[in-house]
């Protein structure tokens, strides 16, 4: 370790809140704010140079073109970038992101979505197909977790309604504000606190911050799921909501949803299973013949899910689901206003207007799938993830965190594992890059069951950590960011740099 390694440590074994006292007194002094901003503006120009490719291929528009183009000509011009940008994800290069992606069942989810392109149910009146959609999508995706299932437990009915929202952060902040609702009316909680363990996803962070709700983040276990004892350690009178995943984010894990969902009813708060990402997959797992703990509603304690369809659901982008045990919860969710001029208002989410067309092409993809389509779908991801991860578990210089299925998540204990993400980069892959503690995940989809991809993945990350262990000291592309991101102890600095980006990415 340099000088510079040795002071991040030394400051990271800092209390946040001097730490951040000391971040605001440094800034304040011109020598290091100016050293600050050039080495920003370093690093924001390759940010540029990487996020805005098309720069001087296609023209660029800052106003509306006086008379407006030719239909054909605007059509050909998103059809070369479409085609662009397709081969990557296609091939399998990337990891979720498209989650089926077969051209014929793609061309079928698009015709289903411009059929209802127009559509919105807002307007539930010209548009009852849409709230028939919507429906049939809830009851579908609740009878797949356990919704009708008896739980032995009459204490705690099940009667399982929803929502369809517009995506898995959607989901999570709608419920997160039903449980702030709820404890404030039903439970006299003025101010309600969430429990959630760190690796949930960074939604629950949002919705703590848009809805001043107070969020505990409580350690993960050396296996990366979720600490009971830590769980029971932090609840307290205000604790309005449990959380757990299944699966989490970064390493694919299931947390103990059973253990945590029967704290939460002993003590008559709710518990949401966040199934974004696993609550299309581990059903059909379970019914595969894999080890698969219970999660969802045949829990008596699981008082609400959110699950993707935009993910292992197989929909186009734009659709989630949240499911609630009983309307008696969801109604905290729904919001009215009787006196308003603009009429009768109601709206069952955050969105006013909502689009239909991502609503159709959901219901589609559910029903053209069918039980058996996501019983094949998900053997073959299965299949898939157990020979990646067997495939990582031979390469003596990575580790796999956790026992994932398909979600699978490594690092390396003695080389930079985001210079091996790097260069898998630089062959074309698109993997996600974690830290606490640094480590790089593929999430298996459909994509990487085609012929050739997994072989090709461990080849490339065979050959990626080969040249890593001959060159321990080469750092490149984006491995020393993402390392002094992972490490850095002043989070201020970074939180600033990652909203720089988000103004690059607005910049035309
Ligand atoms: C993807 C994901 C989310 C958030 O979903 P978005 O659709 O990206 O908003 C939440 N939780 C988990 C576990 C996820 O994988």
């Amino acid at each position: 370790m340099n000088v510079k390694e040795w002071s991040f440590k030394l400051l990271g074994l800092l209390n946040p809140k001097v730490l951040s006292a000391i971040e605001k007194s440094a800034q304040a002094i011109p020598q290091v704010k100016g050293k600050m901003d050039s080495e920003f503006a370093e690093i924001v120009k390759g940010m540029e140079e990487s996020a805005k490719p098309y720069k001087n291929r296609f023209q660029t528009y800052s106003h509306f073109p006086e008379a407006g183009r030719s239909r054909e000509e605007i059509l050909n011009e998103m059809e070369e970038l479409r085609s662009l940008e397709q081969s990557r994800w296609e091939s399998g290069y990337a990891s979720g992101a498209v989650y089926h992606g077969d051209p014929e069942f793609v061309e079928f989810l698009n015709k289903a979505y411009s059929l209802h392109s127009q559509s919105n149910p807002l307007h539930f009146d010209l548009w009852p197909s849409a709230t028939k959609f919507e429906s049939e999508i809830i009851s579908m995706t609740a009878n797949m977790l356990g919704a009708n299932e008896e739980s032995g437990d009459s204490s705690s009915p099940k009667e399982v309604c929803g929502s369809v929202s517009s995506g898995g952060t959607d989901s999570i902040l709608l419920a997160m504000k039903t449980y702030r609702d709820w404890a404030i009316k039903k439970k006299g909680i003025a101010k309600p606190e969430i429990i959630a363990p760190t690796t949930a996803h960074a939604a629950f962070d949002k919705a703590a911050e848009y809805f001043d709700i107070k969020l505990i983040r409580v350690p993960v276990g050396k296996d990366f799921r979720a600490d009971v004892e830590a769980t029971v350690q932090s609840i307290n009178k205000n604790t309005a909501v449990l959380v757990g995943s299944a699966v989490s984010f970064p390493h694919g894990v299931i947390d103990p949803i059973e253990e945590l969902s029967e704290l939460a009813r002993e003590r008559g708060i709710g518990f949401h299973t966040d199934a974004c990402l696993g609550g299309y997959v581990l059903p059909w797992a379970k019914k595969l013949g894999y080890s698969v703990p219970d999660f969802d509603f045949s829990l008596p304690g699981v008082t609400s899910i959110s699950v993707d369809t935009h993910k292992f659901g197989y929909a186009p982008k734009g659709t989630s689901v949240v499911l609630y045990r009983n309307p008696e919860l969801r109604e905290h969710q729904f919001f009215t206003v009787t006196e308003w001029p603009g009429g009768m208002y109601l709206s069952p989410t955050f969105a006013g207007s909502r689009a239909g067309g991502p609503i159709a092409a959901c219901w589609a993809a559910l029903l053209a799938t069918g039980e058996k389509g996501y019983l094949d779908a998900t053997k073959q991801i299965l299949e898939t993830g157990t020979k990646i991860r067997k495939g990582i578990e031979e390469i003596p210089e990575v580790q796999v965190l956790g026992d994932p299925l398909w979600v699978i998540a490594f690092a390396s204990k003695d080389y930079d594992i985001y210079q091996i993400m790097e260069l898998m980069t630089q062959k074309g892959w698109s993997l996600n890059g974690l830290h606490h503690p640094p480590c790089v995940h593929i999430c298996v989809t459909l994509r990487h069951t085609q012929a050739g991809v997994a072989d090709k993945f461990l080849e490339d990350l065979r050959s990626s950590v080969a040249h890593v262990r001959a060159n321990p000291d080469e750092k490149t592309g984006s491995a020393p960011i993402y390392g002094m991101a992972a490490t850095l102890p002043f989070r201020g600095v970074v939180s600033d740099l990652l909203k720089k980006y988000m103004e690059v990415l607005y910049k035309i």
